[in-house]
């Protein structure tokens, strides 16, 4: 086991964790990130970010590679490894990982959120084969074919809008009889002729051959179940906290995402919260440069900086 000594480690390299340890270093922070996967986090499925952020990046992957880009030329050190744990010993934090230890004096998980699975039967088997959670980049496959997109929140409206520019068309299927989107989405909705609402309805499998060739669901008013022949499958339902490593010393709310106060402090000493793992969390690209820089701030701050 490794042991490698930091002022601060921030856990997630997705946009609050990149501009958190950016912040962080700028003011003279010895900072390490910690991530199994590629940077960026979902932003990075993102074409078009709306409304822009400062700079001139205009693309998920444009905002995420300049972040990384400024953190690296500041001396933030990359550990490509997975979170496994973080306690407290004395006066340091410990993150583990599946390489190694690090130890640094302030902690700032910022491992952000992942959609959650429906957990319907053939979901997890068409996996990559007609089930997608990423409009952006697999739309182009359907294009001209049916696709099921779940959910009635801003996510399921702004993934169905995106696909509606490919496909032939796209069933918006919703388990309730109204939308909790912004209005602006509802809107768009309502305008794409080839966008399918499917009201008070749930999924009850998904299947196919090679790849997906049908979802079977289900109308709650009159129980009845039909099949919708489709190609393609996307389940926007919402988020969960990409945070199995946290102790349970850090509070979380019902959901599971974690609790930190006006500072973005949590209940364990030491350890930020930061970004759509923190409950109350406001989802967009401003709420996360904003937790970031309140994360940042706080641990300067704790730190003498
Ligand atoms: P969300 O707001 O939590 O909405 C989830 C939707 O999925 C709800 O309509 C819910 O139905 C439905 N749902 C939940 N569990 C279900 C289940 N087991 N079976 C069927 N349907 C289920 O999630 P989200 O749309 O992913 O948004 C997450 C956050 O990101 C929100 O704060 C949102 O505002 C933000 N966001 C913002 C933008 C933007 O500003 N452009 C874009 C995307 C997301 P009920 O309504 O019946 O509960």
């Amino acid at each position: 086991m490794s042991a490698t000594n930091f002022d601060l480690i921030v856990i997630g390299t997705g946009v609050t964790g990149l501009a958190a340890a950016k912040q962080a270093a700028q003011k003279g922070v010895k900072t390490a990130t910690v991530e199994s996967l590629m940077f960026g986090g979902l932003v990075i499925n993102i074409n078009e970010l709306e409304p822009a952020p400062p700079g001139d990046q205009t693309s998920g992957t444009e905002l995420a590679s300049t972040l990384m880009m400024e953190a690296s030329e500041l001396g933030v050190e990359s550990i490509n490894e997975t979170a496994t744990g973080l306690t407290r010993e004395g006066d340091v934090c410990v993150v583990t990982t599946d390489g190694g230890a690090y130890r640094a004096r302030a902690v700032i998980v910022a491992t952000g959120a992942k959609l959650k699975r429906l957990g319907v039967p053939g979901e997890l088997d068409f996996e990559g084969r007609g089930v997608s959670q990423c409009a952006d980049c697999d739309g182009p496959m359907y294009k001209d074919e049916d696709v099921v997109v779940v959910g009635g929140g801003d996510s399921a409206l702004q993934e169905a809008i995106v696909l509606s520019t490919y496909c032939k068309r796209v069933h918006l299927v919703h388990r309730g009889t109204q939308y909790r989107a912004q209005q602006h989405l509802m809107d768009a909705v309502a305008s794409h002729a080839n966008i399918k609402p499917v009201w008070n309805t749930v999924v009850e499998s998904v299947t196919g051959e090679q790849t997906v060739n049908k979802v079977r669901v289900r109308d709650l008013g009159s129980n009845a179940s039909r099949e919708i022949p489709c190609a393609g499958f996307f389940a926007y339902i919402g988020l969960e906290p990409a945070c199995d490593f946290a102790p349970a010393e850090i509070k979380r709310d019902e959901a599971g995402f974690l609790v930190a106060d006006a500072t973005l402090s949590t209940a364990m000493s030491g350890v930020y919260a930061a970004g759509a793992a923190r409950a109350g969390f406001g989802g967009m690209l401003t709420d996360a440069l904003a937790d970031a820089q309140t994360a940042a701030k706080a641990v300067c701050g704790a730190l003498g900086k």
